[in-house]
């Protein structure tokens, strides 16, 4: 099976670096918890669009270089890989960061697999039915929005705590701050 895997806030704990990074740039003490509470990370620090895109411009490398994984995603996402389940990783990050990123999946310990870069959330289940991908994992609410739906398309939610709300029917836990309570420790059982 061909599975698509996006990376930030699914494999890659993108938020933790951005909360650190613009913590230290504007000299404040965000904390990550209020940061996942909500998607746009800008609306925690009260940044308006053009504000925000200019700092993140500056700050992106750092983010995508120091971000932490989710280990239990790269757990699960190399048994599926030694069962032959085939990995292209889908992100929105610009083609710039592409070394950048498959630097990082190898260093974490990720399966390697093609990565593909779009230009925005709605280009990913064209691109999946495209390539042949039967299941794409995304923690983006709009991803979810757009590509459920899709024939031939199974979208899984990566879940976060700003996605929660979705009807989603087919869910991982991969982040490791979901698992503070109810742990769920068989991945088997959230097996695709
Ligand atoms: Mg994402």
């Amino acid at each position: 099976m061909a599975l698509g895997v996006d990376i930030d806030g699914t494999v890659c704990d993108f938020v933790t670096a951005a909360v650190m990074a613009f913590n230290r740039t504007l000299d404040q003490h965000i904390a990550v918890e209020a940061a996942y509470s909500r998607y746009a990370i800008q609306e925690v620090y009260g940044l308006d669009s053009l504000e925000f895109n200019g700092l993140f411009q500056a700050l992106e490398a750092d983010i995508y270089l120091t971000a932490p994984p989710f280990r239990r995603a790269q757990a699960i996402l190399r048994a599926w890989a030694t069962a032959g389940e085939h990995m292209t990783y889908i992100t929105t990050r610009p083609w710039q960061y592409h070394a950048v990123t498959r630097a990082w999946l190898r260093r974490w310990g990720f399966p390697s697999g093609d990565i593909v870069h779009v230009r925005g959330t709605a280009d990913k289940g064209p691109l999946a039915r495209a390539l042949g991908i039967s299941t794409l994992i995304d923690d983006h609410p709009d991803v979810f929005r757009t590509c459920s739906g899709t024939p031939g398309l199974d979208v899984v939610v990566a879940s976060q705590p700003y996605n929660m709300a979705l009807p989603a029917t087919r869910r991982v836990f991969w982040a490791d701050h979901l698992m503070k309570g109810d742990a769920i420790d068989d991945y088997t059982s959230i097996a695709i």
